[in-house]
C-alpha cells in the first residue's frame, strides 16, 4: 500500500458512472460516501452495487458509507431567491403563519422560536449570509442582515453557540437508515450529533432494522464539542465535520479545535475523519493552492485515519486528479515521522497492554511485518490507534465485512484468510499469503498479535515469527 492515511470520496453527479468510480478506486479511494442530503435512493443503490463488484473485481475491501442529513434548520420553498442588502428585514416563520414583511419565509423546525433569543447570529448557507436575531415572537424570528447577499429555497441555517433541542434522527433519517441497512453499508453517519445519547439512538435504530454498520459521528457544533469525550466513547469513528463546525465556531478556533479532537481520539482509541474543503479549490481547478496543501499535509501530519473529498469529487471538474493530489501529498508527509498522538493511547485494558508491547516489538526490529489476527477489527483498531511505523502492517480476518470496515484505519492493509484451528498452520497461511503477494521479503520478522483463541494459542498473544 503505498499510503497509510485512508481517502475517502463522495460520490455525486461527476462520479456517478462505473468508469469514473473505478478510476476513484485505482488512484487510491478507499471508501466511498453517498450524501443522502442529495442522494435519490435508487442512485444510492446503484451506486453500492458499482463499488461492490468493481471492488470485487480487483480483489479490494472497498467500504461504502451512507452518511443522513441530520437534523438540519433550512429556509424554506421562495418563488425567487431574496436579494438582501445591509440592515433589511428579514422574518423565518412558523409554517401556517402569516408574513409580516417582505422577506419572510417559513423554517422547517417549529421549536425554533424557544431555542434561540434577540442577539444570536443567524448564518445561512454555510457563512454567504450573515444575520442577527432582533426579535423572538411565538411563531416567528425577525432579523436584520449584517452581510449583503442572496439567500435561496431550503438553504441551511446555523446559531453558532445557540443549544437546539432537534431531534437525532429525523422521519427522512430513518428511511434513508432503512435504506442503509437494506443495502449492506459498511458505514452509516449520523449528522449534527450533540451528544452521546444521539450516537447511541442511531446505533440502537440502526441494530433493530438487523444492521450491521459501524456508526461515524460528524462533530458539527459547540454543542458536541461539549460532549466530546462521551461522543469519542460511544462511536465507531469520529468526522470532523469543518463544514458546519467552521461556521458554528470562530473560524481561528478551528485548526485547534481539530488538533485537540484528533489528540483525543488517539487518547480515547476511536478513529478519525478530517472533512471538507481540503481541497476544495479544485472543484474549479487542476491544482490544488498552496494552502490547501498545506491543510492536506497537516491533517496527515496529525495522523487522522481518513481524509474526506465532498464537492471536489461528487461535482468537481477534477476527481482523479484530487485524488492523485491527496496520494501525492500524503506520500510524501508519511516519510516523516507524525505528530505521534498515538504514544499517548490509554492503555486501559489487557489487550491495548498487549498491542502496545506488539507495537514496540514491530518498531524495534529492521524490515519487521505487524500482522494482527482479529475477528472483528477490535485489535486491529487498537494497535493501528498506537501508529506503528512499519510499513507492513497487516490485518488478517475471515470476515469481508471487516476487511471493508478496516478501510477507515489507518495504516492497516487488511488481509481475508480462513483460521485453522491449529495455531502453527493459521500462521503458516499467513506467511505464505504474504510472500505471495510480495508483501513480505524471505526471512523476514513477522510480529503477530492475536486475540484469537485457539489450540496453543491463548488470547492476547504476541508471536514472533520467520517468513
Ligand atoms: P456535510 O458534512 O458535507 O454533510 O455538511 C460535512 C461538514 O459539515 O463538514
Ligand atoms: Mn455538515
Amino acid at each position: 500500500m503505498s499510503h497509510k492515511t485512508k481517502i475517502l470520496c463522495t460520490l455525486g453527479p461527476a462520479t456517478s458512472s462505473e468508469e469514473s468510480i473505478a478510476a476513484l478506486m485505482d488512484a487510491g479511494a478507499n471508501v466511498f460516501r453517498l450524501n443522502m442530503s442529495h442522494a435519490k435512493h435508487e442512485w444510492a443503490a446503484e451506486m453500492t452495487r458499482i463499488v461492490r463488484h468493481l471492488s470485487q473485481q480487483r480483489g479490494g475491501h472497498h467500504a461504502v458509507l451512507f452518511d443522513l442529513t441530520g437534523p438540519s434548520i433550512r429556509t424554506g420553498d421562495l418563488k425567487e431567491p431574496f436579494k438582501l442588502a445591509e440592515d433589511d428585514a428579514v422574518e423565518f416563520r412558523k409554517a401556517g403563519a402569516e408574513a409580516s414583511v417582505d422577506f419572510s419565509t417559513t423554517v422547517n423546525y417549529d421549536g425554533l422560536m424557544e431555542d434561540v433569543s434577540a442577539g444570536n447570529t443567524l448564518v445561512v448557507d454555510n457563512g454567504a449570509l450573515l444575520m442577527r436575531i432582533e426579535k423572538v415572537e411565538a411563531d416567528r424570528i425577525l432579523c436584520r442582515v449584517k452581510t449583503p447577499g442572496s439567500m435561496g429555497s431550503r438553504r441551511h441555517i446555523n446559531l453558532p453557540g445557540v443549544r437546539l433541542n432537534l431531534p437525532a434522527l429525523t422521519d427522512k433519517d430513518r428511511a434513508d437508515l432503512a435504506l442503509a441497512v437494506e443495502c449492506g453499508a459498511d458505514f452509516i453517519a449520523g449528522s449534527f450529533v450533540r451528544d452521546c445519547a444521539h450516537v447511541r439512538e442511531l446505533r440502537e435504530t440502526m441494530n433493530s432494522l438487523d444492521g450491521e454498520a459501524q456508526i461515524i459521528a460528524k462533530l458539527e457544533d459547540q454543542e458536541a464539542v461539549r460532549n466530546l469525550d462521551a461522543i469519542i466513547r460511544e462511536a465507531d469513528v469520529i468526522m470532523i465535520a469543518r463544514g458546519d463546525l467552521g461556521t458554528e465556531v470562530e473560524f481561528e478556533e478551528l485548526p485547534l479545535l481539530q488538533r485537540r479532537i484528533i489528540k483525543r481520539c488517539h487518547e480515547i482509541g476511536t478513529r478519525v475523519i478530517v472533512a471538507t474543503q481540503l481541497l476544495e479549490s479544485m472543484i474549479q481547478n487542476p491544482t490544488p493552492t498552496r494552502a490547501e496543501v498545506t491543510d492536506v499535509m497537516n491533517a496527515a501530519y496529525e495522523e487522522a485515519d481518513v481524509l474526506m473529498l465532498s464537492g471536489e469529487t461528487s461535482v468537481g471538474r477534477y476527481p482523479v486528479r484530487c485524488v492523485d493530489a491527496l496520494v501525492r501529498i500524503i506520500t510524501r508527509i508519511e516519510r516523516t515521522a507524525g505528530q505521534g498522538f498515538g504514544q499517548a493511547m490509554l492503555l486501559t485494558d489487557e489487550r491495548r497492554k498487549v498491542a502496545r508491547a506488539a507495537v514496540t516489538l514491530a518498531d524495534s526490529l529492521p524490515e519487521a511485518r505487524l500482522v494482527v489476527l482479529t475477528r472483528r477489527g477490535v485489535l486491529a483498531n487498537q494497535v493501528a490507534m498506537l501508529r506503528p511505523r512499519t510499513t507492513g502492517f497487516f490485518a488478517v480476518t475471515p470476515r469481508e465485512s471487516v476487511c471493508r470496515q478496516l478501510a477507515l484505519t489507518r495504516g492497516v492493509r487488511p488481509i481475508k484468510m480462513a483460521f485453522s484451528s491449529n495455531i502453527e498452520e493459521t500462521i503458516k497461511r499467513v506467511s505464505n499469503e504474504l510472500l505471495k503477494l510480495d508483501l513480505a521479503p524471505k526471512g523476514a520478522p513477522l510480529v503477530i498479535v492475536s486475540d484469537v483463541l485457539s489450540d496453543h494459542f491463548g488470547a492476547n498473544s504476541i508471536l514472533l515469527h520467520h517468513a
